[in-house]
């Protein structure tokens, strides 16, 4: 799995940008134990963070951030949960990142370490989405591929101080947490892309099998859908070739760009949704499962009246390709991830906005509206 590497790389490449002094020695010893072991690294930030409304050290419940409760000469101890923690089931390691800016009063909850996924008192809570087995036919891409997510919690986690990265540093929590970002919205849309191109792919297909790709209702949405796909991969690109170097060294995509690749790719991807179940028909959620397909008998009436300009076979294969993809639970899935994974909308919108240095611009206005 692609991303048991990834995420694990972005928060390692974050810690030797931001650490200094004995911590970044800390950071670089543990990224050549990763390296070294080849091992899988899963990433906890995100918080449960409670009322919203309310910083850490606010909270009605002091554990509803992560937090150190204690400390002594060999390390210390850590209460409180994250959550939607991906691959840490699958993961030989967990990296712990503070999820936000912190203030002086939240100098508790600005802490990041590494543990090992058997480390006593780490409890995962495994989320329920697709669970089970399923049949190839109709879950063409789920019945193969799983992400799974997890309830985090560190029921007072012992952490030695080898492995302690950031200890009440509130003032180094929030670039810390923008700097594995800026690498992890990078993975993100990367990551993206041939989900993009298997929509645009499908969507092709299906109007071809329907019978309906001379239509020109048909080709705008067509080329609606390669040019959403088109722009994401062309601003990912960008990213990556306009990348800068930072401390120590460690190059990073820039953050600008980065911001409005995965802006791009998260609030048009509904209607991406949209236009390809729209060539496809409502047979997405009312079309014959792999049992019925199995049967001869069954089959030989599917068969006959699932025929288009295409054969019934190559169709309702298609057409359950883009069930997957879009209407059933993984559809879902990948729905709320492009809301939400490695940052929600608004947090894109903040960043392209802070990245970008409107100096230039705004006095270009001022020379051509003749303002001295
Ligand atoms: C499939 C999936 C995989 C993920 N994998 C990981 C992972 O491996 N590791 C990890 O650490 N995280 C992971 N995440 C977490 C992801 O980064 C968060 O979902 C995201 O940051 C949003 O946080 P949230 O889910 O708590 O939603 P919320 O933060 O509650 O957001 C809900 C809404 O509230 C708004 N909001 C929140 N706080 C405020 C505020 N103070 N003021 C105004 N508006 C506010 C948001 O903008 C949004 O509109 C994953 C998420 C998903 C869906």
């Amino acid at each position: 799995m692609l991303l048991i590497k990834e995420i694990g790389t972005d928060a390692l490449f974050a810690l030797q940008r931001v650490l200094e002094g004995e911590e970044l020695e800390r950071a670089r010893a543990f990224y050549r134990h990763c390296a070294d072991g080849d091992l899988a690294v899963c990433v906890a930030q995100t918080d449960v963070k409670g009322d919203r409304g309310k910083g850490p050290s606010a909270q009605a419940d002091p554990d509803l951030y992560l937090r150190i409760v204690d400390q002594n000469a060999d390390g210390i101890v850590v209460r409180g949960a994250k959550v939607h923690t991906s691959v840490s089931m699958n993961a030989n390691e967990m990296i712990v990142l503070p999820t936000r800016t912190m203030g002086p009063d939240d100098a508790e909850y600005a802490v990041s370490f590494a543990v090992p996924l058997d480390t006593e008192g780490l409890g995962l809570y495994v989320s329920s989405y697709a669970a089970g087995e399923r049949n190839a036919f109709e879950f063409p891409v789920s019945s193969r591929y799983k992400m799974v997510e997890t309830l985090t919690v560190f029921d007072d986690v012992f952490v030695p101080w080898d492995r302690v990265f950031m200890c009440r540093d509130h003032e180094k929590a929030g670039p810390l947490a923008l700097t594995f970002v800026e690498y992890h919205r990078f993975t993100a849309v990367s990551y993206k892309l041939p989900l993009l191109d298997a929509l645009v792919g499908a969507a092709g297909e299906i109007a071809q099998m329907n019978g309906i790709m001379k239509a020109s209702h048909v080709r705008e949405k067509l080329t609606w859908l390669i040019t959403y796909a088109e722009t994401v991969r062309a601003l990912t690109e960008m990213a990556a070739l306009r990348c800068r170097t930072g401390a120590h060294g460690i190059a990073y995509p820039d953050p600008m760009t980065t911001n409005m690749a995965k802006y791009t790719f998260a609030s048009r991807y509904h209607e991406a949704l949209e236009h390809v179940q729209d060539l496809a028909g409502g047979l997405l959620v009312t079309g014959p499962g792999g049992e019925d397909w199995e049967n001869p008998e069954i089959r030989a009436v599917l068969e006959k009246y699932f025929r288009a300009a295409s054969p019934a076979d190559v169709r309702l294969r298609m057409l359950h390709l883009i069930s997957d993809l879009t209407a059933r639970d993984l559809g879902g899935y990948h729905a709320v991830l492009a809301v939400h994974a490695e940052g929600s909308i608004e947090a894109e919108k903040l960043q392209i906005f802070r990245s970008y240095d409107p100096t230039a611009a705004m006095a270009y206005a001022r020379r051509l509206a003749g303002i001295g």
